[in-house]
């Protein structure tokens, strides 16, 4: 702009200078050739009174002449007879000269009466001359003056060169002061043009200074460039850190969510998603497939479902994922986004749930299974029983004795089944209390003793000190005790040995050890005997009266003192029942 304005002034300022030189020429020309004349008919009035006073020509040509010079040079007169004949030539042979009557200035001067002027090369001198020729009818004569127009020429000239050397140094100056000048006034602006360029590029900060100090009419664009980038800023900042807590949110959802449009292209993927699909891709740079992310087809058609009913959709999908295949509740909600349909994705992993579903149906089924052997056998009995077998006081007792082991069972099945799901309810243990270890065990090998002798299998405790009083409800303790040492006597050799071992580990926790001397357990039972009605051998552990809940009763006791109940054995080797318990 700046360069703009400066030729724009350049141009009018040169127009200006060539103008008002030229015309100032022209005036000083026109003056010049005014006082020429004026100075040729002074010349030539004087020389026509002479004559009329009576002076000889020569006299009075000689006279004037020699008065009226210029630049050194002499006018030339000539006096011409009104037939044209030239009576008189101060510069020339006036017998040689040819008749004069058709010269313009003659002609001119003798029509009108007054002073004829022309400027024309002279035939006579050969070089370009100004003429000024007056008719006195007393005289009968035409008096002409004239000088070298090479003196008027040299006039105009030096005139022209002094002109053309003010313009030129005008018009330097008018460059220089011009441009500071402009520079000066269009300073705010370029500032200006340099903030806009700022705010282009992204920079709200900036503002503009100078245009504030010169109160002039800029001020007022100053302050409105500066409110202006104050409240793109501020809006700009508003937007961004709507942006952010937006993002924050939607990152720190622990729901996996993703947006996708009615294409299946991804939008949006939170971080939670992008962890468990483990895909990083930022759709904002390239847009994906869904199926890229979720690997199932079935989230493609849950979109195009969701979008044609317009509403949300479920569907329960097993999705793999980082973890391994998963059952997810898949809800797909349609949503509303710049007049193009997108649709949210929430995957909430039910798992869990269903795999709690599955194990209580188990355990219904076992249950079940379980309490209705021995009801069976009981009702058996007792229908042979009736069938005449009461008659018979021999078999009619055994009978009895069986019936007996068999309700035993049940009750025993039935106490388990309610101590198991009594711990399962539990968070923590509100019945803690300080209580002799020691003395416990002791309790329980006097109690085992006679199954234990019956079996010629002998009970070594092993007691450490620092495992002597601990805290716990003495109950579930003695529980966890007799289940672990009666399946080490049940599950043993005749004439085998039970270790109990009690000491208090580095952690802070209690270890509780019982090994036997039995056959051991195979290395993929290990984890499973802890399981509710897992036997390895389920037709021994009935004839043994075993339930089936025994190990999954001490592994929820462990878990309720914030422990565990681990088995380390190897075939033929004894095993090893390891539990840690915080008490
Ligand atoms: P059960 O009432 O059948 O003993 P448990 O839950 O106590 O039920 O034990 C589950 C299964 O683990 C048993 O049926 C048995 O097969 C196996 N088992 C438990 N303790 C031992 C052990 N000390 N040695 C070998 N096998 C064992």
């Amino acid at each position: 702009m700046l360069r703009r304005i400066y030729v724009l002034i350049l141009a009018v300022v040169v127009v200006a200078i060539v103008a008002s030189g030229a015309s100032a020429f022209f005036v000083i020309k026109s003056y010049h050739s005014q006082v020429s004349q004026e100075y040729l008919l002074n010349a030539a009035r004087l020389i026509e009174q002479r004559l009329l006073a009576g002076d000889p020509q020569e006299q009075a040509a000689a006279d004037i002449s020699s008065v009226f010079q210029r630049d050194g040079e002499a006018i030339r007169v000539t006096l011409i007879h009104t037939d044209g004949t030239v009576v008189y030539d101060n510069f020339s042979d006036s017998t040689q000269m040819e008749n004069h009557l058709y010269r313009p200035e003659i002609k001119a001067a003798l029509q009108s009466q007054e002073a004829g002027f022309a400027s024309r090369t002279s035939e006579t001198l050969g070089q370009a001359m100004l003429y000024l020729a007056i008719f006195d009818p007393e005289l009968n004569l035409v008096v002409r003056t004239s000088i070298s127009y090479d003196i008027e020429r040299s006039g105009y000239l030096s005139l022209l060169t002094t002109l053309l050397i003010v313009a030129g140094l005008s018009l330097v100056a008018l460059l220089v002061i011009g441009y500071l000048a402009l520079r000066q006034i269009t300073r705010p602006l370029v500032e200006l043009k340099q903030a806009a360029n700022q705010v282009q590029q992204g920079d709200y900060q900036i503002r503009v200074g100078s245009l504030l100090d010169d109160k002039s009419e800029l001020t007022d664009l100053g302050n409105a460039f500066n409110a202006m980038a104050r409240q793109l800023s501020q809006t700009i900042q508003a937007l961004e850190e709507r942006n952010t807590r937006l993002d924050v949110i939607l990152n720190s959802l622990v729901v996996p969510l993703i947006v996708a449009a009615r294409s299946h292209d991804v939008i949006f993927v939170n971080r939670t998603a992008q962890d468990l699909f483990d895909r990083h891709l930022d759709p904002e740079q390239a847009r994906f497939p869904l199926v890229l992310v979720t690997h199932h087809a079935q989230t493609e058609v849950l979109i195009d479902q969701c979008l044609q009913n317009n509403s949300p959709v479920s569907r329960e999908l097993t999705i793999t994922t980082v973890r391994g295949p998963r059952d997810y509740q898949v809800t797909a909600s349609p949503i509303r986004y710049t007049n193009q349909d997108h649709v949210i994705l929430t995957f909430l992993d039910i798992s869990q749930s269903r795999q709690m579903q599955r194990l209580r149906s188990e355990f219904v089924a076992n249950v079940t299974h379980e309490l209705k052997t021995p009801l069976t056998s009981i009702r058996g009995f007792i229908e042979t029983l009736r069938h005449g077998a009461i008659d018979k006081p021999a078999v009619a007792r055994r009978f009895l004795d069986i019936i007996d082991i068999e309700a035993e069972r049940l009750h025993q099945l039935i106490s388990d089944i309610l101590v198991l799901s009594e711990i399962e309810e539990l968070k923590e243990d509100k019945d803690r209390q300080m209580f002799d270890l020691h003395a416990l065990i002791d309790d329980v090998v006097v109690l085992l003793d006679d199954i234990a002798s019956s079996r010629k299998i002998s009970m070594v405790p092993e007691i450490d000190e620092t495992a002597q009083m601990v805290s716990a409800s003495p109950h579930r303790i003695k529980q966890v005790l007799i289940n672990l040492i009666e399946n080490a006597i049940k599950y043993n050799r005749e004439g085998g040995r039970v270790e109990i071992h009690t000491r208090r580990l580095e952690n802070g926790k209690l270890e509780l050890r019982v090994r036997d001397t039995g056959p051991g357990i195979a290395p993929e039972n290990q984890e499973r005997i802890f399981e509710r009605f897992y036997r390895v051998d389920t037709s021994r552990s009935r004839e043994l009266g075993g339930t089936g809940l025994g190990l999954s009763i001490v592994k929820h006791i462990a878990q309720l003192y914030g422990g565990t109940a681990r088995v380390e054995s190897k075939i033929g080797q004894g095993a090893t029942f390891i539990v840690e318990l915080a008490i």
